[in-house]
């Protein structure tokens, strides 16, 4: 046969070519603020203490490997949906929420997408300009259209705020929202609580369905903290679709765990909307994968690795956001007259320094600092080992 011959081939992830660049590069001083993973004072992206522990627990007490179902494990979900929602919610009280375990966050938004296209084949998401680069591909992969909203300005380094509640306000109740429940993947820019409020109210007033993707939570300002947006909408609208990871907050980034989350108007709806679910996932990949969900249940499970995972989770968000600071005071250390202040005002792993995409490369050639061409910047990539290095290679490079 000669049908792979009709192939071009596609473009090889941008932050992965990076990161081989980096890789191969011997400057003593390089500096890696590409790739979005977390990484401790040392660039090391450890395995937390509690999941260590119950890894432990599991390898002695687990005794079979037989199939699980397509929803996973129902004590992860119900974990899961009360981190998620905290466990007096009005919505789990009444019954009207159903969570699945999904390969990792992105495996909840690909069962989102094809659920989505089975509730309206003509459905249209509205995903944040710019958003995570893989929401694009991945909806369009399950035949939804993808249109954007205005979001993040990069003139001023602030939401633009009116523009996207007046694109909102135009959308089919027909069609999806996609929202970042906490920091905001590039930009850093979240909605602030009174924000929130208002896009909430926008929402159940227009009726269009809201999916929340929240890969971050407990990185922003804390675990309940950075679901409020969540918790608000839960309340406030008939169906909405939570989309959870859990690779960054229990650091099993390679374990591929996350949920998916539906909510409906009461428990009837919710069962059949839920069966749709399961059979959309029997028909990607039938069942998900039992060790990342079964560390988590157990942590979440036990008052003790709870309270554990929450101070390893502390140190982690203390760390970014210590490193926010620590840029901004250290660029105005080396005189740098720009203001870069938004960067310790945003939340999360990510910033776009906003520099221009000849800045970048001069940073990468010259300095050997490396990020990805919209000066999106990984905030657990600095460390005080760095900083200074990085801030003077900066103030070099734009003045
Ligand atoms: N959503 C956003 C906004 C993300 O940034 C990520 C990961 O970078 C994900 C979802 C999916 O993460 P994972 O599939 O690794 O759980």
């Amino acid at each position: 046969g000669a049908m792979f011959n009709k192939l071009t081939a596609m473009p090889a992830d941008p932050i992965l070519g990076l990161l081989t660049k980096y890789r191969e590069d011997d400057h003593s001083q390089k500096v890696d603020l590409g790739v979005g993973v977390y990484k401790d004072e040392s660039g090391h992206t450890p395995i937390l203490s509690c999941v260590k522990k119950a890894e432990k627990f599991r390898l002695e007490t687990e005794s079979t490997k037989v199939y699980i179902g397509p929803t996973g494990s129902a004590d992860f979900n119900r974990l899961m949906s009360e981190l998620a929602f905290g466990a007096v919610h009005p919505a789990i009280i009444a019954n009207r929420i159903r969570t699945v375990s999904t390969p990792g966050g992105t495996g909840a938004l690909r069962v989102a997408a094809d659920f989505i296209k089975r509730c309206n084949p003509n459905a249209v998401i509205w995903v944040s300009d710019p958003t995570w680069a893989n929401h694009t591909g991945l909806f369009e992969a399950a035949g939804i259209t993808v249109k954007t909203y205005p979001y993040y300005d990069y003139e001023t380094k602030s939401l633009k705020f009116d523009e996207m509640k007046a694109a909102l306000a135009n959308v089919s109740s027909d069609d999806v929202v996609l929202l970042h429940a906490c920091c905001h993947n590039p930009s850093g820019m979240d909605l602030s609580v009174p924000q929130w409020d208002e896009i909430i109210t926008l929402t159940a007033d227009k009726g269009f369905t809201p999916l929340i993707d929240m890969a971050y939570q407990g990185f922003g300002d804390g675990v309940d903290e950075d679901a409020y947006g969540v918790r608000k909408m839960a309340a406030a609208v008939n169906d909405m679709i939570l989309c959870s990871s859990c690779s960054k907050n229990f650091g099993l980034y390679r374990e591929r765990i996350g949920a998916c989350t539906i909510i409906a108007k009461d428990a009837t709806r919710a069962d059949i909307a839920f069966s749709v679910l399961l059979y959309v996932i029997r028909c990607i990949y039938s069942m998900p994968p039992a060790h990342g969900a079964a560390i988590v249940e157990t942590i979440l499970g036990s008052d003790e690795l709870k309270q554990e995972w929450l101070d390893e989770l502390t140190v982690m968000r203390e760390r970014i956001n210590g490193n926010r600071t620590m840029l901004v005071n250290k660029l105005k250390e080396k005189g740098v007259q720009r203001n870069f202040d938004f960067i310790a005002q945003q939340k999360g792993m990510f910033s776009f320094l906003g520099i221009t995409a000849a800045q970048v490369a001069e940073l990468q050639e010259h300095y050997s600092v490396y990020m990805v061409d919209s000066s999106r910047i990984s905030i657990a990539g600095i460390g005080t080992g760095n900083v200074d290095y990085l801030a003077e290679s900066i103030a070099k490079v734009i003045s």
